[in-house]
């Protein structure tokens, strides 16, 4: 069982790694895309690290968290990034409204829908060169994890793998969604900004599990 605290950390951790990585996300995106990536994911960090100390008061309704997250990438994350992943936090708050804590399997489940709700309102699946070749390989191996009674960090590093290997296989096709459609076969080669934005969150939240000795 996970609580309000270990949210709020891996929040903060995956915000300082997105931070970190403002450069080198930028620089994906300016080869494929139009070089904003970076800045809009961590303007929308630095949103999140200001709002922490609110979100600690508050009442540790975990849903309520991820929803107040999805709101602020909507609101505040420019380009496309901002409501796709502002669906993704926005669907996975859905079955954790009211929750204050969250088990392995609210975990995998938030992970679930909120990839759905990205492919559902980008009009997009695997293989197209999106974050969603980061997402979709993370909840299945996730969701693997769980039915074989793994702990949270192990789903997490299990997730995280994931998402790197899907990084890796954006590298090998050409886009066919999102502004690096416009250039098709010569974004091959080139690693897809969005896939790599999910590898550094689920990085962060395996780190984070790890430190705080969740189960
Ligand atoms: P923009 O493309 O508007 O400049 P960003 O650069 O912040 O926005 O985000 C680009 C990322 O968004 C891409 O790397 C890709 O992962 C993701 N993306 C773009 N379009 C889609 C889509 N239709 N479905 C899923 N992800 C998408
Ligand atoms: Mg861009």
């Amino acid at each position: 069982m996970t609580e309000k605290e270990f949210m709020l950390a891996a929040l903060e951790a995956i915000s300082h790694s997105i931070i970190e990585h403002e450069e080198h996300l930028n620089h994906l995106d300016n080869a494929i895309g139009d070089g904003d990536h970076g800045t809009n994911m961590a303007r929308f960090s630095r949103i999140i690290l200001s709002d922490l100390p609110e979100l600690s008061a508050g009442n540790g309704d975990l849903g309520e968290i991820l929803h107040h997250i999805g709101m602020r990438c909507i609101t505040e994350i420019g380009g496309s990034a901002g409501p796709l992943f502002g669906k993704f936090f926005l669907q996975a708050s859905i079955s954790n409204i009211g929750n204050t804590s969250m088990d392995a399997a609210n975990w995998v489940l938030a992970f679930d829908d909120g990839t759905m709700g990205v492919s559902m309102i980008g009009r997009s699946t695997e293989g197209e060169k999106t974050m969603l070749d980061a997402l979709f390989p993370a909840v299945r191996a996730m969701q693997e994890k769980l039915e074989e009674g793994q702990s949270l960090p192990e789903i997490f590093l299990a997730g995280a793998e994931a998402a790197e290997n899907g990084v890796e296989f954006t590298k090998t096709i050409s886009a066919n969604k999102g502004r690096a459609a416009y250039i098709g076969q010569r974004s091959i080669g080139h690693q897809d900004p969005g896939a790599t934005t999910v590898m550094l969150m689920l990085q962060a939240l395996h780190k984070t599990a790890i430190e705080m000795n969740v189960e």
